[in-house]
């Protein structure tokens, strides 16, 4: 038996056409375009209704979501579509990002 896994690849932002940042790169072997946006539960599941595929960002390639890789970490997009950009209420709440200010130690608790 072949031990060879199907290729993934980091996948890079780009635009697209319709002027949309997307990312783009092999999943296992399927190319994929995908939203940059990351998305809440319910964008997830409105893309799944819609027919798109969703995926993780997990280690900067797309890994496509199913019952077995719901627990990876990462944020969850989808499968981009020309003139369907992602609904505000469907977005992930962006990331604490490393220049957020966190309370010291010395901080007043009140
Ligand atoms: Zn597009």
């Amino acid at each position: 038996m072949s031990n060879t896994r199907p290729v993934s690849t980091p996948a890079q932002a780009r635009l697209c056409r319709c002027g949309a940042v997307v990312l783009e790169g092999l999943a296992e072997g399927v190319p994929v375009r995908a939203d940059a946006a990351a998305l809440n539960a319910d964008g997830e599941l409105d893309a799944l209704a819609a027919g798109r595929r969703s995926y993780v960002l997990n280690r900067r390639e797309l890994v496509l979501r199913d019952t077995t890789r719901l627990n990876l970490p990462g944020p969850v997009v989808a499968d981009h579509r020309c003139g369907q950009p992602v609904p505000a209420a469907h977005r992930a709440p962006p990331a604490p990002s490393a220049t957020t200010r966190r309370p010291r130690p010395l901080d007043p608790p009140y």
